[in-house]
């Protein structure tokens, strides 16, 4: 297993880590990568990675889905983040060949920050097929 940090810069952010995951499983033989998140308030999830408008709007879209006014119970002041947080899950697995991530053409793997700005970390396990 692997881990490495993230420092993000706002209370919520997507970061792109496709590129530290495929720099670490890269020189494997097939199998599998599972990314996990070990936070309640940061989660992890796959999606477009060529437009950034894309996850403009996915920050625009949770906050609609999950207003921060919502009459929570949670005294930290934070469960806008951990719904958010729990929406997006605290894993992606990744088909792995030949030491390539078989990402499909636009995908990216994102660490998705609701309560930031903090420092992270990510663990990274690779499964042998
Ligand atoms: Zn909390």
């Amino acid at each position: 297993m692997w881990t490495f940090e993230v420092r993000t810069r706002e209370r919520v952010c997507f970061v792109d880590i496709s590129r530290d995951v495929a720099d670490l499983v890269r020189g494997a033989g097939d199998g599998a990568v599972v990314v996990f998140v070990p936070h309640t308030t940061a989660g992890v999830t796959i999606n477009e990675d060529a437009d950034p408008s894309v996850r403009a709007d996915l920050e625009m879209a949770l906050d609609r889905i999950v207003p921060g006014d919502l009459p929570f119970r949670h005294a930290e002041g934070n469960s806008d983040a951990h719904t958010k947080a729990g929406l997006m899950g605290s894993s992606v697995t990744v088909p792995v060949v030949d030491g390539d991530l078989q990402l499909g053409t636009w995908q990216g793997i994102y660490f998705a920050e609701f309560d930031g700005p903090r420092r992270r970390r990510v663990l990274v396990s690779y499964l042998r097929a």
